[in-house]
């Protein structure tokens, strides 16, 4: 990561100090220095809270030091649909709006294609009623889109998906016949074939270029500002930026009431050879011994040609702000907690990560209320749990471009003509990310009894199923427990609510 700081514009206001996750700012003499620029986790904090823009963050690829800044096009005009971020949901939603002839221009704030922002979020799941991904060898399809990549190199079929609890509980895992398992991209990668697909369709991209404001007429949205000061004029904003929805909430939407948490996440990759272990994706659940601290948090495994490992800390505070480094609760999982042991073969030697990389996140409630006159919120942006996950924020955008094409096409831009935007947020979407988070982070405070009844119950359970079964799979599986757990669901509702997504 490149740390870019004017201390002309800083008035030492300390803000970027107290948000760094990794607490590697420090004030001298009024002026703000980087005290390790290695630890560095491109999380963006710093630079999103400066509320004098002195400081900025250029986030680097995986393995390289110096980014390399992708030349700006001319932009076309008169714009119809300009996208704010480059992710699954805002390339999803540029392809089908230039397929639809509008004239389209995506600016995104990092430098350039070969860098997504979850760099290590890259497993693609199928989920049923949703677009889904099918691959041989050579080639990356998802008909329903009619989207076909090239294979990332590196992309390896993920065939187990667990829960792992302390002394030896863990849940069924393997993805059973009939349910499509997920496919590991580097998500680099994959974000690097789809704006090479979108260029291919006439989008124009704006690497580099941070949105910090909107453009309004009335109350109505016109296009953007970006932080170099340049406006452009868009008939529909796509605000398809991410978990934090900066932007989204500048348009008064998602609904801060329905904040639920703040936090930050990080991974590291390992520098361990994977020869002999068990490829999958591990979560870890129950408290994880982070004393004296005890934040809440939560950690996870992902082993494919390359090891993962990563945590997240929620906090109820708008800064994030845990009594010490985040890396240092990292390095605390990988020294003390044996399921990682037996993951990884033993405690690492040293603890030496090839790359580390983090974000912000928001934990929301899930909000229906997207559209507003010239502008829909798109992706991570709205969705409850905290994530909505790559398949279904791409499939998102891709369904709220056709909604803003017809629109444009029928010349009504007004929010009552996009709100169909959230036709796609059904109930059963809701469902899935709902339980998704909670069977991540609910049992993290639990106590023993309880996490040895939630383990009883899903051990007879198969967590792929769980998620990404079809209704037909989900309704045999809910049966089978409802009929060999229902003293244990009578005495626990919670438990119930908890495994049947129920709320
Ligand atoms: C650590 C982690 C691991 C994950 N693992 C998985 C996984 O294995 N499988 C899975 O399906 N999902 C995973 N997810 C979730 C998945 O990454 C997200 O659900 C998905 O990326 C959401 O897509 P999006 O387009 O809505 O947002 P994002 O992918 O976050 O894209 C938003 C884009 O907007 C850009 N942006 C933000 N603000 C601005 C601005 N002001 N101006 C310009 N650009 C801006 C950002 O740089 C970013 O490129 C993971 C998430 C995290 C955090
Ligand atoms: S937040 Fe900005 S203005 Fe405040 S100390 Fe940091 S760099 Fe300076
Ligand atoms: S870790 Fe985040 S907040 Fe800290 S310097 Fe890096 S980008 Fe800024």
């Amino acid at each position: 990561m490149k740390i870019i700081y004017d201390p002309s514009r800083c008035d030492a206001c300390k803000v970027c100090i107290r948000v760094c996750p990794q607490k590697i700012l420090a004030l001298l003499d009024d002026a703000v220095h980087v005290v390790d620029p290695s630890r560095c986790m491109g999380c963006f904090g710093c630079e999103d809270e400066c509320h004098r823009h002195a400081i900025r963050i250029l986030r680097t690829h995986s393995h390289s030091q110096e980014p390399r800044v992708e030349p700006s096009p001319p932009i076309p005009a008169p714009l119809d649909v300009l996208v704010v971020g480059a992710g699954p949901a805002g390339l999803g939603a540029a392809i089908a709006c230039a397929r639809a002839g509008l004239r389209v221009c995506v600016c995104e704030r990092l430098p350039n294609r070969r860098i997504s922002h979850h760099m290590d979020g890259g497993i693609l799941f199928n989920m049923p009623g949703l677009a889904q991904p099918s691959w041989d060898q050579d080639m990356l399809e998802i008909p329903d889109m009619g989207i076909s990549l090239p294979l990332p190199a590196g992309a390896q079929q993920v065939d187990r998906l667990s829960l792992l609890g302390p002394r030896g509980m863990a849940t069924d895992d393997k993805f059973p016949k009939g349910v499509k398992p997920g496919l590991m991209v580097p998500k680099d990668s994959f974000i690097h074939g789809l704006v090479d697909l979108a260029e291919e369709q006439g989008v124009v991209f704006r690497f580099d270029s941070k949105v910090v404001d909107l453009l309004r007429e009335g109350d109505s949205f016109t296009g953007v500002r970006l932080d170099g000061g340049e406006s452009i004029a868009a008939r529909v904003v796509v605000a398809a930026d991410g978990i934090q929805g900066k932007i989204s909430s500048k348009a008064g939407l998602p609904n801060k009431n329905g904040i639920t948490a703040y936090g930050a996440v990080l991974a590291y990759e390992l520098d361990i050879p994977t020869e002999g272990l068990h490829e999958g994706l591990y979560y870890l659940v129950g408290d994880l011994d982070l004393e004296p601290d005890k934040p809440a948090a939560m950690a996870g495994v992902d082993i494919s040609d390359r090891v993962y490992v990563l945590v997240a800390l929620m906090l109820p505070k708008k800064f994030y702000t845990a009594a010490r480094p985040l890396h240092h609760y990292l390095d605390l999982i990988l020294e003390r907690d044996e399921r990682v042991h037996e993951l990884i073969g033993g405690p690492p030697r040293e603890i030496r990560p090839l790359m580390l990389n983090g974000c912000r996140v928001v934990v929301r409630e899930t909000n229906r209320d997207i559209a507003r006159d010239g502008l829909v919120s798109i992706g991570d942006a709205f969705v409850s749990g905290g994530e909505l996950g790559n398949m279904p924020a791409l499939s998102h955008g891709y369904q709220a471009g056709a909604v803003v094409a017809r629109a444009i096409a029928a010349g009504d831009v007004s929010a009552r003509s996009l709100q169909a935007v959230a036709d796609f947020i059904t109930d059963d979407l809701v469902k899935i990310t709902d339980m998704n988070g909670r069977m991540k982070t609910l049992p993290m405070r639990a106590s023993n009894e309880d996490l040895e009844l939630f383990f009883k119950v899903m051990q007879d359970a198969n967590y792929p199923t769980m998620l990404f079964g079809s209704p037909r799979q989900q309704g045999w599986m809910f049966t089978r427990l409802l009929a060999r757990h229902c003293l244990d669901f009578l005495r626990h509702p919670r438990l119930f609510k908890l495994i049947s997504g129920r709320t």
